[in-house]
């Protein structure tokens, strides 16, 4: 059995981005990887500003920035500047956001102020430049926003829109094809027989893959036949850069996918000290890279999180993904054999300011179960036997279906 990260390692050797990219407004933009440097065509501020409500002064009749008395020549508001330069001795009215007229040398608050009739009045020490956000202070015209192969977030889009940036040069969306194998395998909304079983996989993985970076091909439910398996693998080979199925990678007498992908290209790698998930077979049809995963659907999820999902990323020009470890109490016991690597299902919380964790019930791999309610995954390492309450673990955190 291969060690699980010595898989992700020949996995991750065996990928390289994707050529190809698109231009896109910014909408459209958001989880979809930057193909360049996105820099900014303005400085942030755009000009100088109060940061508060209250008086724009200028310097004293001494040249001095300090407390006394000034005369309030006129205001300037947000997006109504006062287009005059302070002359000494003057300051006026301002509001956050405002531009600093020429001559402004700091914002006195108002509430530190005493105003009678056209004047002012503070004692509160002041020095050049409080309260003022000067041009630039954010980002400087010509600064990268950016890298190329960071995945654009909400926050970038505002940070574009900020910059007055309309449109973004991504990488291509990466093609994904997905179908089921298995004879059992029913579409919900039919009505099942005795025997058959709901194709659950196909709706997590659709639901897993289903990123601004992706373009998903669902090519459905095959039958456990070998000729079939393989056509479909040929066939959308062509097209798709990622194939992953669900179901036949084990070495029952009616899985056909291991075969049929050695049939038309090779296999990279299988048998894996993992749990759930052993059985998850790596390999290549044409420059298509193949992931068969197995049935069970919690080894379909888990091996979708750890190998497919980093395997996307890359493809799409991100850094190969490296999940974040947190430390954590065990509550509860968990029986394990030494051997494989475990990714139990947990739910963690903070106690007193310590993480908590705990499994969400019986593990078993068909048990769709055990994600409802789980916000990480824990980690029990193939070198322990079962682990006993009290017992400092490490979890990876998950949110919307993807490790942090
Ligand atoms: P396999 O990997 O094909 O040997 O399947 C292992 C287990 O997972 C069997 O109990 C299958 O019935 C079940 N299974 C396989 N594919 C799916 C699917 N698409 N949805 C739900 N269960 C599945
Ligand atoms: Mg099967």
């Amino acid at each position: 059995m291969l060690n699980v990260d010595v898989a992700i390692q020949k996995l991750a050797a065996m990928i390289a981005p994707l050529s190809g990219t698109e231009v896109v407004d910014v909408a459209d933009s958001v989880g979809r990887t930057a193909a360049r440097e996105v820099t900014t065509p303005i400085s942030l501020p755009p000009f100088d500003s109060s940061a508060m409500d209250g008086y724009a002064i200028a310097c004293n009749t001494a040249g001095e920035v300090a407390p006394g008395s000034y005369q309030v020549v006129g205001t300037s508001a947000a997006g109504h500047p006062f287009d005059e330069a302070l002359r000494a001795g003057e300051c006026v009215r301002i509001f956050t956001g405002a531009a600093i007229p020429e001559g402004g040398e700091a914002v006195v608050l108002q509430e530190d102020v005493e105003r009678k009739d056209d004047h002012i009045d503070f004692e509160e020490q002041t020095s050049p430049g409080d309260n003022i956000r000067y041009a630039g202070l954010d980002i400087a015209a010509g600064a990268a926003l950016i890298d190329a192969g960071t995945t654009v977030s909400p926050f970038a889009r505002g940070w574009f829109a900020a910059c007055g940036i309309t449109q973004v040069e991504v990488t291509r969306k990466v093609r994904v094809a997905l179908f089921s194998t298995g004879d059992e395998l029913v579409e919900a909304g039919r009505s099942l027989e005795h025997g058959q079983i709901y194709d659950s996989n196909r709706e997590s993985l659709k639901a897993l893959v289903d990123r601004s970076a992706v373009e998903i091909q669902d090519l459905g439910c095959l039958p456990d036949d070998f000729d079939a398996t393989k056509e479909t693998l040929d066939r959308t080979a062509r097209e798709a850069d990622v194939i992953v199925t669900s179901g036949g990678v084990s070495v029952g007498d009616s899985d056909f996918v291991r075969p049929a992908v050695e049939a038309l290209g090779s296999l990279e790698f299988w048998n894996i000290a993992l749990k759930p998930g052993k059985p998850l077979a790596v390999g290549r049809v044409g420059d298509t890279l193949f992931f068969g995963l197995p049935g069970n659907p919690v080894s379909t999820i888990v091996t979708y999180m750890l190998f497919v999902e980093p395997a996307i990323s890359r493809l799409s020009g991100a850094a190969w993904p490296e999940p974040q470890k947190f430390k954590a109490v065990l509550e509860g016991e968990i029986r394990h054999r030494k051997g494989r690597r475990e990714y139990q299902r947990g739910f963690m919380r903070t106690v007193n300011g310590t993480l908590q964790v705990s499994p969400t019930g019986d593990q078993s791999s068909n048990r769709l179960a055990t994600f409802h309610g789980c916000n990480c995954i824990i980690v029990v390492p193939e070198t322990r036997d079962e682990l006993s309450t009290g017992t400092i673990v490490e979890i990876l955190l998950l949110k919307n279906g993807s490790l942090l």
